[in-house]
């Protein structure tokens, strides 16, 4: 139930008081005021914050909340005099960091995408080894706390785990260079719990351009399509959040199962790389897809993003006036930074690419990414850890979001994509073996990596 408490105690009230003589009119009375009620039945009437905040505890309470990107097990693996040490970097205590059990419960969470994480420019030893040990650093974590965590390989896990009160867990990749491009690499991935897979994180691959990187292949190559096939064999969803506009689309062309976007906003409200352009969004209908909300301030804050390219500018100027004399451009910069102070971004600035996803591509479409533990600088003021989703239900309450809505955002519609990508893999896997295409064969020529 996601009444607030007031009501459902009054609506009591007034059964109790009804005897057999009245309870028609009353009846009748109701059914009136049925018909002056405005139109969409889900409709609630205005909340203060207060109000809105009890009512977002009482909505979460009986949703889940499945968040798509923490990146606690990168936290874990790069902590100061804890490094990979998932017994010393203690949930039940409070963390240097967004996340922890205490915090996990304030926040209501009920489901999450562990962010398995690697970067995309490692030199020393091979993507894969650090993939390995990523997932196991995470996989270490959900068993350490079976109070709080259960791990998760459906949406039917996802599901059992929250009416359990725990917190199903599954395991998403970012970036596909882990798979060092081989499918026998993304179906082991696929084994040891990894449910989706961003295809490259911030450096362009072989077979797949990121955002942040030089578009080489206009999209996808071949091989990036077969391995988007062989996701959609395995029921493996299919990240877009990092890749270039033209992966996005290409990926859409080629996917039989939703996609999702881990963590990323919108590109109508800040106009970064990183996020989504509305002409993706009008896809997703199409598709199913959902894109996740993050909550990293950079992507979120128009203020922010105008000083980041202004600070861009001024470097340059500086560069050009002083040459190869690095150390005036410094000053340059710090005396430039000390009069333009960095503006904060706000929990208000996340809701309105959440309201700009919702109009653009629908309710149906928009869930929540918050990349806690994966940001470096400081978060939204109002969303500065893991324990303030209610203020953000409470704010889009307020906004006049309908419970429906609401309950879609916090993990309906993720579940549904996921729910959606397994039906499609039995289906895919009646029709289809394991594919045993290599890069070689499909884009004719020697990989990079
Ligand atoms: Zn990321």
């Amino acid at each position: 139930m996601t009444c607030r408490p007031a009501i459902r105690l009054g609506f009591v009230a007034v059964l109790i008081g009804m005897t057999a003589a009245t309870a028609p009119q009353t009846a009748a009375a109701q059914q009136r005021g049925a018909a002056r009620r405005p139109a969409n039945p889900a409709a609630r009437p205005p909340m203060d914050r207060a109000a809105a905040r009890v009512h977002a505890l009482e909505l979460l309470s009986a949703t889940p909340l499945v968040d798509g990107h923490n990146d606690l097990p990168w936290a874990i693996r790069e902590e100061p005099g804890m490094q990979r040490d998932v017994e010393a970097y203690d949930l039940r205590k409070k963390t240097p960091h967004q996340t922890d059990l205490a915090r996990i419960r304030a926040g209501k969470l009920g489901g999450q995408f562990w962010s398995v994480y690697i970067p995309g420019d490692v030199k020393a030893y091979g993507y894969a080894r650090m993939q390995l040990e990523q997932i196991d650093i995470a996989r270490r974590i959900i068993a350490k706390y079976p109070e709080a965590f259960v791990p998760a390989g459906t949406a039917a896990e996802m599901r059992s785990a929250f009416r359990n009160k725990r917190i199903g867990s599954v395991l998403g990749m970012e970036g596909g260079h882990a798979i060092e491009n081989s499918l026998g690499a993304l179906r082991a991935y696929y084994d040891l719990g990894a449910r989706y897979m961003t295809l490259t994180h911030n450096v362009t691959l072989d077979w797949a351009d990121a955002a942040a990187d030089s578009a080489r292949h206009g999209g996808l190559t071949n091989f990036g399509r077969e391995v988007v096939r062989e996701m959609n064999r395995l029921g493996m969803l299919v990240d877009l959040s990092h890749v270039s506009p033209g992966v996005m689309s290409h990926a859409l062309d080629v996917t039989e199962s939703p996609v999702i976007f881990s963590h990323s906003s919108a590109r109508a409200i800040v106009d970064h790389p990183r996020n989504v352009p509305d002409s993706i969004l009008q896809r997703l209908p199409k598709n199913g897809g959902v894109v996740m909300v993050t909550f990293v301030p950079g992507f979120v804050s128009p203020a922010i993003r105008a000083r980041t390219l202004e600070r861009g500018r001024q470097q340059s100027a500086l560069r050009q006036r002083h040459g190869a004399d690095t150390a005036a451009v410094s000053r340059g910069l710090r005396d430039w930074d000390a009069a333009n102070p960095a503006p904060k971004s706000t929990l208000a600035d996340v809701a309105n690419h959440l309201d700009h996803i919702k109009k653009t591509a629908g309710a149906d479409h928009v869930g929540i990414g918050s990349d806690f533990d994966g940001v470096d600088d400081d978060l939204p003021v109002g969303l500065e850890d893991i324990s303030t989703y209610p203020d953000l239900f409470a704010e889009l309450i307020v906004r006049g979001w309908t419970d429906a809505e609401l309950r879609k955002l916090a993990g309906e519609n993720v579940l549904r994509a996921l729910e959606t990508a397994e039906k499609v893999a039995k289906r895919v896997q009646r029709e289809r073996a394991p594919s045993t295409k290599t890069i070689e064969e499909l884009d004719g020529r020697r990989p990079r990596m």
